[in-house]
């Protein structure tokens, strides 16, 4: 007798160490080709792909299966299941018997884990690979828990056509995730494994209820479920029939796929049903469009606070293969128009360069030689600043990135996130500020969202793999963004929709929205607490729109989107910082105050930063009692004279009233007999402009304009051609001459001796 326990026991040993060299020399490792599937915040499947063996075979996770499924599944397939080793040694000898008195090979000796083992590796039914399948079997069971394997085969089992596994086949005949199926579902998806083809759901739907309750019959005999339980699965009738596969935010699913190509489950951070309505918007809205010529538009929705992308949409109607569908407008470079100028003044902000209620000049100016214009093409004279902004006039948003200059709006973008303004850098120059560059609605929905987090750029977070920045990167300040907000948030503006009064409810925002050149692009990115919306709108082929316009075309899909966001928000407005403070200003310059500053009005400041520069709207000049000439001190005789205020103006705006004949209060010819040499404001050649060439054609010689801008001082201008006298002029008169050949100077000299030179060259043609 102990002899035969030691035999017995050096056998098993010796299968046992047998089994384990087996296990070592041939592992067995599962390799699942699953179909990627990319879920919204929650979970819920928004899109998925085919597997690479075009199957929908859609990993579940083990939190997917319920006991319940659990349950009905174990006492269906495999009773023991958590008891044998992989192998069912009863069920195989009863099965042997069943075999030799029927004649007939039933599968019944199955477990779930030799299941497992063939659904992994197909295999031709002889006696050497069952054995095989026996050795895998305790392979899986080695390495693998209960749960595992139970996955594996729910991941697995096949349900007719390309659908395999029970996630798939629950989105796919139910519409519904795998946690939500009823008793009567899963029991009816129970039993599709055993015949798919003949009781594939959806085409035999009568064979299928029939065998489903079978089977719920049998439970209630073995009391697996209470009997009201098996009664109403008894009578619940079976909705079932193949669906599409879901399609949500096809371009963020293919890029979050691409970004992630061994991932069977991608955790997007879209919210299902937001993105869909958007997504519907979006086609409906573009849809009213096409016989404008208008075909595309891309949605960006963000977060705030999370800094999660709730909604994607890359254009209208991903499958729209005509109008480039596929192109992914979100990532698209386009040219920004005037979206780039919130920036630019938040920057002036913090130089300390304007306040809101700082007056530019939006009067006709030449940048050396760049003359930019307005989209109106209309001159405001002396505007604030937060007026150009609201209006998004250029003129003085190219003047105000000429004293911040390129190079810091550039390395500002570049800390941003902007790629192709990086790659682009050298070649940009004052134009960058009014759509001379290339940016991405990304960018720019990610920069105006900083806008909104106290000037701090954070990473866009599409997956849940990305932790929010706790602190991010300073692109402008708190102070400078509140101040940009208020601007912004300014109804009284027209970038507004025609009519938008009585079309559109106005959602409490800031917004900015900008038109490119040849009407392109049109674009409008707003902001709440809550949320950043960017919104694109124009045509993948690039085919300008005469009707396209930030303020008509984009920006009426930015209100409709944000109202349908946050209609009420709950948040309320941003707060202001501590050192935005208020001040007296003098309203004719934005300056504090002189004597003379009669017009007095309240502005914001940031303490300690903005300038705290005196008011020289007017100056004091001397001048003879009947106020006839003017006088400096060095002139200024011992009496006789009076002290009078006159307009300070640059010497654009002269030329700018001059032009317009809007009439501006001159100072009176300075003293003839004065004979100190001024050198301060000399007149500034706006045309030619220095170092041009000039191709003279030999038939027909042409004239060139000489023009300049002075003080308000100067009666009269003199110009030389190559140091000789060529023509005197008053100061705000064009004049035209002919030019020698080759390098030429140019000079102007205003009547109190003070001069400018500048070289052009003459070519013949
Ligand atoms: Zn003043
Ligand atoms: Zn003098």
């Amino acid at each position: 007798m102990k002899r035969k326990f030691k035999i017995a026991g050096l056998a098993l040993l010796s299968a046992v160490s047998l089994f384990m060299i087996f296990d070592f020399a041939f592992p067995f490792q599962p390799k699942i080709h699953y179909a990627t599937q990319v879920t919204d915040h929650k979970g819920n499947v928004i899109h998925a792909f085919l597997s690479k063996e075009d199957k929908w075979r859609l990993y579940s996770g083990v939190s997917e299966i319920t006991p319940l499924l659990r349950k009905t599944l174990i006492y269906k397939e495999d009773q023991y299941f958590y008891y044998h080793p992989g192998v069912n040694p009863f069920a195989i000898v009863r099965a042997g018997v069943r075999n030799i008195f029927t004649g007939r090979r039933t599968s019944g000796a199955s477990t779930i884990t030799m299941q497992v083992v063939r659904l992994m590796e197909p295999r031709r039914r002889t006696y050497l690979n069952k054995i095989l399948e026996i050795h895998r079997a305790f392979q899986l069971e080695l390495h693998y828990s209960k749960a595992e394997i139970l996955q594996m085969y729910l991941n697995l089992v096949p349900y007719g056509g390309n659908i395999e596994g029970i996630k798939a086949a629950s989105l796919l005949y139910f519409g519904k995730p795998p946690q939500l199926l009823s008793l009567s579902e899963i029991t009816a998806l129970t039993i599709v494994p055993n015949r798919p083809s003949s009781l594939r759901p959806g085409t035999r739907n009568d064979a299928l209820v029939a065998a489903r309750n079978v089977w719920l019959r049998r439970f209630e005999e073995e009391r697996l479920f209470d009997k009201n339980i098996i009664q109403d699965a008894l009578n619940e009738p079976l909705v079932v029939k193949r669906l599409q596969a879901p399609k949500l935010a096809p371009h963020l699913a293919l890029r979050l796929k691409k970004e992630n190509p061994d991932e069977p489950v991608i955790h997007s951070q879209l919210k299902i049903q937001l993105q869909s309505q958007i997504e519907e918007q979006v086609k409906n809205y573009i849809n009213r469009r096409k016989m404008m010529n208008i075909h595309n538009a891309s949605v960006l929705v963000v977060n705030n606070e999370t800094m999660e992308v709730e909604a994607y949409v890359g254009s209208a109607d991903f499958n729209d293969v005509f109008d480039g569908g596929q192109v992914d407008g979100v990532r698209a470079v386009r040219s920004p128009g005037s979206t780039l100028k919130p920036l630019l003044y938040g920057t002036a902000f913090d130089w300390g360069l304007i306040t809101p209620k700082k007056i530019v000049n939006d009067v006709p100016s030449n940048f050396s030689g760049y003359e930019p214009e307005n989209f109106d093409q209309h001159f405001n004279g002396p505007v604030t600043a937060e007026f150009a902004l609201a209006n998004s006039l250029n003129i003085p948003a190219v003047k105000i990135l000429k004293e911040v200059s390129t190079p810091v709006l550039i390395s500002k973008l570049r800390k941003a996130g902007f790629k192709t303004i990086d790659i682009q850098a050298k070649d940009l120059g004052l134009s960058m500020i009014l759509g001379g560059c290339g940016v991405t609605l990304e960018e720019l929905t990610r920069l105006f969202a900083a806008f909104s987090n106290e000037g701090e750029l954070k990473k866009l977070r599409y997956t849940s793999e990305t932790p929010l920045d706790k602190k991010g990167t300073p692109i402008i300040s708190p102070e400078a963004s509140y101040l940009l907000t208020n601007i912004l948030t300014q109804i009284t503006r027209p970038d507004l929709p025609t009519n938008f009064d009585n079309t559109y409810h106005l959602p409490k925002i800031a917004w900015k929205t900008g038109t490119s050149y040849g009407k392109r692009d049109a674009w409008s990115i707003g902001y709440n607490r809550r949320y950043t919306v960017g919104v694109w709108v124009g045509n993948f082929s690039g085919e300008g729109v005469p009707e396209l316009s930030g303020a008509n075309t984009a920006t009426p899909l930015l209100f409709s989107i944000f109202n349908a966001l946050d209609y009420n928000s709950p948040k309320g407005w941003y707060e202001t910082p501590a050192n935005v403070s208020l001040r007296k200003v003098c309203a004719e310059s934005g300056d504090i105050p002189s004597e003379f500053c009669t017009h007095q009005i309240l502005d914001q400041y940031i303490t300690g930063v903005s300038a705290y520069k005196r008011c020289q709207h007017l100056r004091w000049v001397f001048t003879d009692k009947p106020g006839k000439i003017s006088y400096c001190t060095y002139c200024l005789p011992e009496n006789g004279f009076e002290k009078r205020t006159y307009a300070n103006l640059a010497p654009e705006l002269i030329a700018y009233n001059e032009l317009q004949k809007i009439p501006y209060q001159k100072i009176p010819p300075h003293n003839p007999d004065c004979e100190r040499v001024f050198h301060e404001g000399p007149p500034l050649i706006v045309s030619p402009n220095d170092g041009s060439e000039y191709y003279l054609r030999p038939d027909e010689p042409q004239q060139i304009q000489l023009a300049c801008q002075t003080s308000n001082d100067v009666q009269e201008v003199f110009w030389y051609i190559n140091d000789k006298l060529k023509q005197k002029s008053a100061p705000h008169e064009g004049i035209f001459v002919s030019l020698p050949l080759g390098r030429v100077k140019i000079s102007c000299t205003d009547d109190k001796g003070r001069n400018s030179n500048i070289w052009v060259t003459v070519k013949k043609m």
